[in-house]
């Protein structure tokens, strides 16, 4: 006793059965999209050319882990046919942004750790060449996963993986690509070529509803708390909150864990409705948290200069009017205000992060539009979000009563 950590039991029994890389057993709500997934697989275990396959939905839609559910079990069902010899391999491109970049990090997972290539320095057509000569070393069938291959700029591969048995660079494997993409206009802006092959069979995840959601998080909630920890209602309101959102199951998930873990911290033995808002508000405090520090300094001032204006009441407020308050922040600082159409991307940003929000207007007459803007989210969790800037500005008249108690902060003048 009396170490400095103590194991804390009382809430989960598996607190990682929340977590995005738990694989359940079986997914819930997901039929029809995973029975047409799985139709579009089947030719692998006829021995047939791999359909190439592009599956798309927004993010926490089930994309990765059907994909996982259904390979494993494509893996398994495969091993019964002595004539199939099926590889596949998963790459997520987050974090790579070319074509060329994929192609290496292919070919290295083709080869063992004692004879990996160097991620840059090759001619991308050598690089291509040593894919072709692995996939064809390895032979059979090859399904290659591409997830969020929405972040690559260039599609060069796309064209020529699919492609590669008909253009004569493979004469032993079989491929066939299955690229998943949370964004959906990433499909519209490929080439017509590159969508031709790459995308001979779509499948569309759509967004959860809140009973899909209330069914995902009950399977994982029974795995993760303890019988008796979840009072009624609690997943109710996670998926109802999860659907208002964006039907995203990891979202509705990670709400479900950050109020596990507020029970923790706070020591109570239930978790309740309440303990539910409060999850939600710290979530989304670190949301906006991180996406006001993801802002350059000019992106500061602007919000800074916004939300004063709304406490004076003059919000809805055109950029032009902005424009006064920013300047002057600006100058208290000794930064050069931007000129007035960065400055505007500036609220196109902020808009765009869900920060503040944007109207357009109609000029009358003179047949124009322009845009209105409003702060959107709670002020004090801005202003906590933007506590450096307002320390080194100062703190201006209309937030004053907000920080009367905190002494550490100057006034402006
Ligand atoms: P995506 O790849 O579409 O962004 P994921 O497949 O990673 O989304 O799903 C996000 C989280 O939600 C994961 O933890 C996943 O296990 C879970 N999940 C999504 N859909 C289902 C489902 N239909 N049944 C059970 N769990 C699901
Ligand atoms: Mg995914």
């Amino acid at each position: 006793m009396g170490g400095m950590f103590e194991r804390d039991l009382d809430i989960y029994r598996n607190r990682d059965a929340l977590r995005e890389d738990y694989q359940p057993d079986t997914l819930v709500g997901r039929d029809e999209e995973l029975e047409r997934y799985k139709t579009a697989l089947q030719p692998v275990i006829n021995g047939e050319q791999p359909n190439n396959i592009f599956l798309y939905g927004k993010t926490g839609v089930g994309k990765t882990a059907g994909t996982r559910f259904l390979l494993d079990h494509l893996i398994d069902d495969a091993a019964q046919y002595d004539d199939i010899k099926l590889t596949v391999k998963m790459l997520n491109c987050d974090g790579l942004s070319s074509s060329y970049q994929i192609a290496t990090r292919l070919v290295n997972k083709f080869r063992d750790e004692s004879n990996q290539i160097s991620t840059t320095g090759y001619p991308r057509s050598t690089v291509y060449d040593m894919l072709w000569e692995e996939l064809d070393k390895c032979g059979g069938t090859i399904l290659i996963v591409l997830d969020e291959v929405d972040h690559i700029n260039d599609d060069s591969i796309l064209y020529q993986l699919p492609r590669a048995r008909a253009n004569g660079n493979l004469s032993n494997a079989k491929i066939g690509i299955i690229g998943i993409s949370n964004d959906f206009s990433f499909r519209d802006n490929l080439s017509p070529k590159v969508k031709s092959s790459l995308c001979e069979e779509e499948i569309q995840f759509p967004a959860y509803d809140a009973q899909e959601l209330i069914q995902i998080l009950r399977q994982r909630a029974d795995v993760a708390f303890y019988d008796g920890v979840l009072t009624d209602g609690v997943i109710e309101l996670c998926a109802a909150y999860g659907a208002k959102d964006a039907g995203d199951a990891r979202q509705s998930l990670d709400l479900l864990m950050k109020t596990g873990d507020l029970a923790r911290d706070r020591d109570t033995k239930a978790i309740t409705e309440d303990l539910v808002r409060d999850a939600r508000n710290e979530l989304e405090r670190g949301r906006i948290r991180e996406g006001i520090s993801g802002l350059t300094q000019h992106g500061h001032l602007v919000l800074y200069a916004l939300i004063t204006l709304d406490r004076e009441g003059e919000t809805p407020v055109r950029s032009r009017d902005i424009r006064p308050r920013y300047t002057n922040f600006a100058n208290q600082i000794g930064a050069d205000p931007l000129v007035p159409r960065r400055m505007r991307d500036h609220l196109g940003e902020l808009s765009m992060l869900g920060i503040i929000s944007a109207v357009e207007r109609n000029e009358g007459r003179r047949g124009g539009t322009y845009r209105e803007y409003s702060v959107d989210m709670d002020i004090n969790m801005i202003l906590s979000a933007l506590d450096e800037t307002i320390t080194e500005v100062g703190v201006h008249e209309s937030i004053a009563g907000i920080f009367a108690e905190d002494t550490t902060l100057e006034r402006y003048t």
